[in-house]
């Protein structure tokens, strides 16, 4: 399959120039949510690290690492999304003590289950209300976690040379909520 013809054209560019991509994105995995379309960024704009559930792990603090030491990108966002699966899917085996279908889904699991146990056990809430509490949770724990562990992450933090953000998407909308600090 070859790619289509405006891409083409701009692939070619950015493979004599090289890339200098404006952030950085963790964001989930989930087929409705793709960060470049969803804001119109092109080529080359996004350095976009795609994890079910936008968790962090050793591997995708290193791909944080790598974007920003290589291209002096400075704007670090993680983007969740409403309806996450990954969440679901934690809060379910919480509730029921489902248990994931492999050692690797338990892993992406058991990554998000110490932000949204809390939430899990709050009573007289709906499930739907969870999910959403729950979200915001886990990307509020996916900045604190890249903000905490690393420490080339950290002196770029306060060097200022890196900003990170949480936010967002509510798949109903469109809209991106940006949390604040
Ligand atoms: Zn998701």
């Amino acid at each position: 399959m070859q790619s289509s013809q405006g891409s083409l054209v701009k692939l070619k560019d950015f493979a004599r120039v090289g890339q200098s991509p404006k952030a950085i994105v963790l964001c989930c995995s989930d087929s409705r949510a793709p960060v470049e379309m969803i804001f119109d960024q092109d080529i080359g704009d996004l350095f976009v690290i795609r994890v079910a559930g936008n968790i962090v792990a050793p591997s995708l603090i290193g791909s944080v690492e790598f974007a920003a030491a290589t291209y002096g990108t400075s704007l670090l966002m993680v983007m969740g999304h409403t309806q996450c699966g990954a969440v679901t899917a934690t809060l379910n085996h919480i509730s029921s003590f489902q248990v994931p279908s492999s050692e690797n889904i338990h892993d992406i699991v058991s990554r998000i289950k110490p932000h949204v146990y809390s939430i899990s056990q709050l009573p007289e809430m709906t499930f739907e209300k969870k999910v959403e509490l729950a979200v915001e949770a886990n990307v509020r724990a996916s900045v604190s976690q890249l903000s905490s562990s690393s420490r080339m992450i950290e002196s770029l933090v306060v060097q200022k040379k890196l900003a990170i953000f949480g936010g967002i998407l509510n798949l109903s909308t469109g809209l991106f909520r940006l949390l604040e600090n």
